[in-house]
């Protein structure tokens, strides 16, 4: 059986060591990382990951602000809120939990947010410095794939890595992060022709489609990387994009679902707010 990456133990460890940091930010500034995240709405899966974030954020020793709002708030009123969380030099982070309502223009939200405090790097200029390899804030759950795959020393320069997805805050800053890594990057989606040929020849398959079972058995090959980025609901039961039972034994390493990249992205997350608060302290 291949070897399980713990994205549960890992961020243990990498949330530890942000703990340790904080702590010793405290004393050479005399404050803390302070993420502020605003929620619209009464999304549950918002909620409930809103609330893992703040709960993060404390164990960690940072300051975490919860702004609630009902989803008949105007666009006019959530961008006040974000330019004075710009503009609060108490607050380090700022986020707006996505999915927001329709009626408000998500891309006018995430660009309106100062730069300097887009801890999910949503930003266009972060997302084009993530594509120029200038210093960027990564997008967490691409960042904590990334941890995922150097906390194991695997060699991606030169491998075959096919990513299926093509979204903006998984499929395709994965991909860059990969390709910069140097491996040899394919991007699969839902028009790409025999997915199945394409992942017979990947060394590592990161799936970020949203649907049981897309990735089988028979479409990998022995000592495959598998990263399972998907999140569904089968029979009650959370599953990923592959089939873990069936691929495990073929893969050399493999990401549970639940337990794998998950917890990653909140770790990701708080390891983004300490870097934008020494940023700004530096300044
Ligand atoms: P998304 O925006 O819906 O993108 C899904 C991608 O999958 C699209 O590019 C789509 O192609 C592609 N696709 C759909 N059906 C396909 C098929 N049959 N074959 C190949 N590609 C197919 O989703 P997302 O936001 O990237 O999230 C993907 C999954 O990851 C979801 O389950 C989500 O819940 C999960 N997720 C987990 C975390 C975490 O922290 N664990 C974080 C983010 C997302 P087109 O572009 O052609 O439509």
């Amino acid at each position: 059986m291949g070897e399980i990456i713990s994205g549960k133990e890992l961020s243990k460890e990498v949330r530890e060591e942000v703990r340790v940091k904080v702590e010793k930010l405290k004393a050479l500034y005399g404050a803390v990382p302070h993420l502020a995240v605003v929620l619209v709405g009464e999304d549950p899966a918002s909620q409930s990951y809103v609330k893992a974030k703040g709960r993060a954020c404390t164990k960690a020793g940072m300051k975490s602000t919860i702004i609630r709002k009902d989803d008949t708030i105007t666009e006019e009123e959530l961008l006040k809120i974000v330019k004075d969380l710009n503009s609060d030099d108490s607050v380090h982070g700022v986020l707006v939990q996505l999915p927001i309502p329709k009626h408000i223009d998500e891309n006018k939200v995430i660009d309106a947010i100062d730069i300097s405090k887009d801890v999910d790097g949503f930003h266009p200029l972060n997302v084009g410095y993530m594509h120029l390899g200038r210093n960027p804030i990564l997008p967490a759950t691409p960042k904590g794939i990334l941890t995922m795959i150097k906390s194991k020393n695997i060699e991606l320069k030169g491998k075959d890595a096919i990513i299926i997805g093509r979204s903006n805050i998984v499929g395709k800053p994965v991909a860059m992060l990969l390709m910069k890594e140097h491996a040899t990057v394919t991007i699969a989606h839902s028009r790409t022709k025999n997915l199945k040929e394409k992942c017979l020849q990947a060394d590592i398959i990161v799936a970020a489609v949203g649907r049981a079972n897309t990735v089988t058995a028979d479409m990998v090959k022995d000592g495959v990387v598998i990263i399972d980025v998907g999140v569904n609901r089968v029979d009650g039961k959370l599953v990923g994009d592959c089939d873990f039972e069936n691929i495990k034994d073929k893969a050399s390493y493999i990401t549970p679902v639940p337990g794998g990249v998950g917890p990653m992205t909140i770790t990701s997350l708080l390891e983004n707010t300490v870097e934008c608060f020494e940023r700004i302290m530096k300044k």
